[in-house]
């Protein structure tokens, strides 16, 4: 089924946020002066089933969808996760299942994970330094524990993994050389991105990114880049490689240099509520679909959906004119 939205953008990567929880309170995300001990996260009961998850995918993937990404929160707080990418990996058309974590529990679980068939892996890591990440992740947590599990799962076999990076003015641009030397070192793919507007509570000014240019800047003091072609269409990241031929980094640029025009993406929260783009408040909700109706009418549903598509936000951004209400990254996955 070729499905294409009013841009003629097909649909080819799903997003699946399995759990809104964390155990981090990074301050782009999920500020811990926000997200306290009383915040109410969504009950067991409101989270899509592993079976639904399952259900849900498959129309999709029969609508264009080959990739799949599974986010949260943090996804790996979700209870037997390993279990659902193997469900999930059982879908034909489902050619790359990838998992982004903070990557403080991934030591615990990057056995499992690889035995369930996990293609790829991204680890967020802002900082190399113990003080700054320890602030960074809001709950005082241990680096080594993360730079422990980044090394687990490469003896386990995961190749490529990435790290997303999230940089904001003086707080971790002092990261960046470091960073990218760690990823030459380590055989890891570095992915700056620049801080965005995502949800209302971050407190995001233009003034806080560090732009995909100063990035640039920053790395080509030391080590010079050529810029690379993407892998495949629609990738996000622009790519480049070190000179000297060894290693390669990647720029998110979705502020400075919006990437609408090529988004495939869709994304799904944990209680099922599917977003077309990432800076929307507009949710359909998928769960009461598949929960009251029958598999070909939640189909059309979502073939609606993507077919009535005129997503655009950064470019919208750049242009100055915006929408105010945002659903929050936590909930939506990135
Ligand atoms: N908890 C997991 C993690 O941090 O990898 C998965 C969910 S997290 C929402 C997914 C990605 O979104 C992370 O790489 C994170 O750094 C990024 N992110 C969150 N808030 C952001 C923001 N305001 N700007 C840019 N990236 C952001
Ligand atoms: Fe948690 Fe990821 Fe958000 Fe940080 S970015 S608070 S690790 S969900
Ligand atoms: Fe896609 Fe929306 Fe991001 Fe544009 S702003 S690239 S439409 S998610």
């Amino acid at each position: 089924m070729n499905v294409r939205d009013k841009f003629k953008r097909p649909i080819k990567d799903l997003r699946i946020s399995v759990i809104d929880k964390c155990n981090f309170r990074c301050p782009y995300c999920m500020p811990k002066e926000i997200f306290g001990e009383r915040y109410q996260f969504l009950k067991n009961n409101e989270l899509l089933t592993f079976e639904e998850i399952y259900e849900i995918t498959k129309i999709f993937s029969k609508m264009g969808v080959e990739k799949l990404r599974i986010t949260g929160g943090e996804p790996l707080l979700r209870k037997d996760l390993a279990k659902l990418i193997s469900k999930l990996k059982s879908i034909n058309e489902i050619k790359e299942i990838a998992l982004t974590t903070n990557g403080f529990l991934l030591k615990k679980f990057a056995q499992p994970l690889k035995d369930s068939g996990l293609d790829r892996l991204t680890v967020s890591l802002d900082s190399l330094n113990s003080e700054s990440y320890k602030e960074l992740n809001g709950q005082n947590l241990d680096l080594n524990k993360t730079l422990e599990s980044i090394e687990f799962a490469k003896y386990l076999g995961f190749e490529n993994i990435k790290i997303n990076t999230v940089v904001m003015k003086g707080i971790n641009e002092d990261q960046i050389i470091n960073l990218a030397e760690f990823g030459r070192k380590n055989n890891l793919i570095v992915r700056y991105i620049e801080y965005m507007d995502v949800g209302n509570i971050n407190g995001w000014k233009p003034e806080d990114v560090v732009n995909a240019e100063e990035i640039i800047r920053i790395i080509e003091k030391k080590y010079k880049l050529n810029p690379i072609g993407s892998n495949y269409y629609g990738e996000v990241a622009s790519r480049y490689s070190f000179e000297d031929g060894k290693g390669e980094i990647g720029i998110i640029s979705s502020v400075s240099k919006p990437f609408c025009a090529d988004c495939t993406r869709s994304r799904i929260t944990a209680d099922g509520m599917m977003y077309t783009c990432l800076f929307t408040n507009k949710g359909h909700d998928l769960r009461s679909s598949i929960r009251n109706s029958n598999i070909e009418d939640v189909e059309q549903f979502i073939k609606g959906i993507w077919e009535n598509r005129s997503d655009q936000y950064s470019v919208l951004r750049s242009l100055g004119k915006l929408d105010s209400e945002k659903v929050e990254m936590f909930k939506i996955g990135g």
